[in-house]
Parts: structure tokens; C-alpha cells; sequence
């Protein structure tokens, strides 16, 4: 244990800063247990598929969806939708941006399914960014609007000189909801809905373009075996009747219409943009300003407004940082894992309001004062 206390008056009214899972609001959590909450009632009945409803409308209103887009979703979080795109989506070969855990992933699950060709990859390393061009055989494009194990943000727009048919899917997990995005560039637009929509985990969401809704129905009848549960076009077919294949948690539903319905309240994709641009910024400024501390992302336009990742001089040592920051009840500032760089990560999504990232940078300021250093 540490001897440092912060001052109660510097710490964050919300001390809740993780990459995800990540803040729920709190009168989001005690809705849930409200007299009337839908809690423990049927997923096939008018209480909760007007929650989905209301889901699939409000995502709709929030990213200005063209015609002829609709919003699906399942059980099984983004890691799902990646085996199901595996399946349903990518016909023969994809390629795939590669810069960080999670973009990784998917080209590791493409690469792994037997029917498919090896995925063509574009690669950079942690802390920049690599697109997928336009590639010989390659009929899906694919990555991360943001890497949230690096805190890299990328452009969302359809490569330069792919075939008219090609399908772009863009993992937008932590993203939606925090960064806007032209829906009218992507084919598949997906996301769990505990990041940006401040839910619980669980559920995965993908807005589709008419032209993925016919892959899938092609890929999904021809003599390729597709299990029930990676199926998109069922999963289409449920998300038309307000429903989902199997029994949904109810409550990640709720918390996720809940967050859409803020957000919209509030003034949508623009109000939501402009507020983690806000919160990442205090924390940018502070880490270029502070001689201790600098942005891991060095190309400023790659620094994303959600997850924000911060290089520690060595004299400091980041996992008695964050053990500090924890003993005073600031959660989750702790680096990704797999990076392994002594840095921390602060998610800075909607729902995390700027006044209290300004008490986070007060309260790392006053720790970073007191506490002691590396070899001292
Ligand atoms: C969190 C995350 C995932 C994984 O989401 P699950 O809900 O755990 O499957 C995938 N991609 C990105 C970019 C993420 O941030």
C-alpha cells in the first residue's frame, strides 16, 4: 500500500476511465431495477422488442443511415461478428489493416477458416497505422475505425480502385457512438455496445449495406456449411421482427437504447465528436506539456478521440502509477496488456464527461509530484 491520498476535492466524480468495458451511467444501472424495467420478461414480446425497436431506429437517426442500410444483431460480442463475416461475408479472400491487437484478430480468424484464402495483409507497427489497397482476388477490405489497443484512429472511406462488388467491413467496437463515420463507405459497420454505448458486453450490432445483405444471403445458401449462430442472413431476418436468434441479455438492450437515446438527446454523432475531442485533448496537451509524459501516437491526425495512450518517462513506473491511481479509486488507466510498453490508456468515450478527465490530469499531476521514482 501506498502512503499517497489524494485530496478528495481533486478526484473525478466518476473515477471510471477503462477502454472497455467502460463507464455505464449510473442512472442508466438503477433504471434497470426501476418498477416497469423490462428486466425478466420475454425477448419475444412487445416490452422488449420495442427496445430493440427503438435500438435499431435510434442507430439509424444517429449515423444518418442511406437507404436501403439496416441494423442487425446477435449474441456474442464483435468477436462473434468476426467468425460470422468469416462465414457469411468473405467469399474467397480478404484484406485486412493490421496495426494492433484487434485488427489482428480478425485477420487471424480469415486467415484460420479453411474455405477461405489467405487474407492479404497491410501492416504497421503499434502506434501507426496500415490500410488495406486494393488487392489481386480480394472481394472484402477490412479494419478498425480504432485500435484500441494502441489508441490509433483511422479514416473510414472505401480504398482507391477495389471492384464496385467489394465489400468494406469496419470494425467500429470503439468507435460507434464516440467518432462519426460516412455509413455510406462501409458494407458492414460493427460494434460491441460496451465502449461508446456505455452497455454491458455481450451483443454484437452491424449496420449493413444492401450489397452485404446479398453476400450474406448468396454465401449463406450455397454449399458452404454455416452454423445457425454465424449465420447473418438469420440474424437479418430476427433484427426485421425486433428480435435476435436466441435469447439476448436484456439488460446490455436496455443500457444500449438507453445510450442512444442520450446521445441523440443531446445532439447525436456531432455532440458526441466533439466531446471526446474535447476529453482526448485535455489529455494530449497535458501529456505533450508534461516533461514526464508524451502521446504514444506520434502522427497527431492517428491520436484517437476515445482511447488515449500515454508514454511514461522511465522514470516513472507505470503499474505503481495506475496501483496509486487505483488505491485512490481511479480505475482502468492500466496499459493494454499485450503492448507491453510503460505507458497508461484512458478511455475518453461519450459518456465520460471532460470536466472529470481535467481531475484525472489534477489527480495524475499530484501523484506524479509525490510519488517515488525508478532508481531514485
Ligand atoms: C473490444 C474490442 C473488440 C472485442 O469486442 P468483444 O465484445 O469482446 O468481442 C473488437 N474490436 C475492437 C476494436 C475492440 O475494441
Amino acid at each position: 500500500m501506498s502512503e499517497l491520498k489524494v485530496p478528495v476535492d481533486l478526484l473525478p466524480s466518476d473515477p471510471r476511465f477503462g477502454s472497455g468495458p467502460s463507464r455505464i451511467r449510473r442512472e442508466v444501472i438503477q433504471a434497470l431495477a426501476a418498477p416497469g424495467s423490462v428486466m425478466g420478461t420475454s425477448h419475444r414480446k412487445p416490452p422488449v422488442k420495442d427496445v430493440v425497436h427503438s435500438i435499431r431506429s435510434g442507430l439509424a437517426e444517429l449515423y444518418r443511415l442511406p437507404a436501403g442500410y439496416e441494423v442487425a444483431l446477435g449474441n456474442g460480442g464483435a468477436t462473434l461478428f468476426w467468425s460470422m463475416a468469416a462465414c457469411s461475408l468473405v467469399a474467397h479472400r480478404s484484406a485486412n489493416g493490421v496495426y494492433g491487437s484487434f485488427s489482428r484478430k480478425f485477420a487471424t480468424t480469415l486467415q484460420k477458416a479453411p474455405f477461405l484464402a489467405d487474407p492479404a495483409i497491410f501492416e504497421a507497427p503499434a502506434g501507426r497505422l496500415a490500410l488495406p489497397r486494393a488487392a489481386h482476388a480480394v472481394g472484402t477490405y477490412a479494419w478498425a475505425q480504432n485500435e484500441t489497443s494502441t489508441g490509433v484512429v483511422a479514416p473510414v472511406q472505401r480504398p482507391e480502385g477495389i471492384d464496385e462488388s467489394a465489400l468494406v467491413l469496419i470494425d467500429a467496437t470503439s468507435a460507434a457512438g464516440g467518432v462519426d463515420a460516412d455509413i455510406s463507405a462501409t458494407d458492414a459497420y460493427y460494434f460491441s455496445p460496451q465502449k461508446n454505448f456505455a452497455s454491458d458486453g455481450g451483443l454484437w450490432v452491424a449496420v449493413l449495406s444492401p450489397a452485404a445483405i446479398a453476400r450474406s444471403a448468396d454465401l449463406t445458401s450455397s454449399a458452404r456449411w454455416v452454423p445457425d449462430i454465424l449465420n447473418l442472413t438469420l440474424a437479418v431476418e430476427n433484427s426485421r421482427k425486433d428480435q435476435t436468434l436466441n435469447t439476448p441479455a436484456i439488460a446490455t438492450l436496455v443500457m444500449l437504447e438507453a445510450q442512444i437515446s442520450w446521445l441523440l438527446e443531446h445532439g447525436g454523432m456531432a455532440w458526441a465528436a466533439n466531446r471526446t475531442h474535447t476529453s482526448s485533448g485535455v489529455l494530449y496537451r497535458w501529456a505533450q506539456d508534461n516533461p514526464l509524459t508524451s502521446p504514444f501516437v506520434q502522427d497527431p491526425a492517428l491520436r484517437s478521440p476515445v482511447v488515449v495512450t500515454i508514454d511514461l518517462d522511465h522514470s516513472i513506473d507505470s503499474a505503481q502509477l495506475c496501483a496509486i491511481a487505483r488505491e485512490n479509486g481511479i480505475l482502468d488507466i492500466e496499459p493494454y496488456r499485450g503492448l507491453g510498453r510503460n505507458q497508461i490508456r484512458v478511455g475518453t468515450f461519450s459518456s465520460v464527461d471532460p470536466e472529470d478527465v481535467r481531475a484525472l490530469v489534477a489527480c495524475l499531476d499530484w501523484i506524479l509530484e509525490r510519488m517515488p521514482r525508478v532508481g531514485a
